[in-house]
């Protein structure tokens, strides 16, 4: 998919939606292995000056691998399906999004709001 849009100037936070195709390990630096089984995963996080650069770095395939969610997006089977953007800060989106954390600590380095993680699955895809 592909950034082409800006965004609201009052927009700080994003919630990329990931479509992981087929159940898949990874390993995410200094975090170690995660299995995600096949399914679809939200991950939320914040930038609060341009948004735009940030979201065409995370759809972007030549990058430095530097933050979790990295990792996860240079995997084949996984694919950012959809980006909304938001005037809430990233943890209280984070908290108010229904899902489960495939991996406690994932994306959540800078997190002091206690959320967990900054990725949960929010469905499963049969396989
Ligand atoms: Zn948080």
């Amino acid at each position: 998919m592909k950034s082409d849009s800006s965004y609201p100037a009052d927009h700080i936070s994003y919630q990329l939606v990931i479509r992981v195709h087929k159940d898949i390990r990874i390993v995410a630096g200094a975090l170690g292995s995660c299995n995600f089984s096949a399914g679809d995963y939200v991950y939320t996080g914040s930038a609060k000056r341009n948004l735009d650069a940030r979201l065409r770095r995370h759809l972007s395939d030549t990058k430095k691998l530097r933050w979790h969610i990295d990792y996860l997006l240079q995997h084949p089977h996984a694919e950012i399906v959809r980006i909304e953007t938001s005037t809430l800060s990233e943890c209280r989106w984070n908290q108010q999004l229904q899902g489960s954390i495939p991996k406690p600590g994932f994306g959540a380095s800078d997190c002091k709001k206690h959320c967990g993680s900054h990725l949960k699955q929010i469905s499963a895809l049969a396989t």
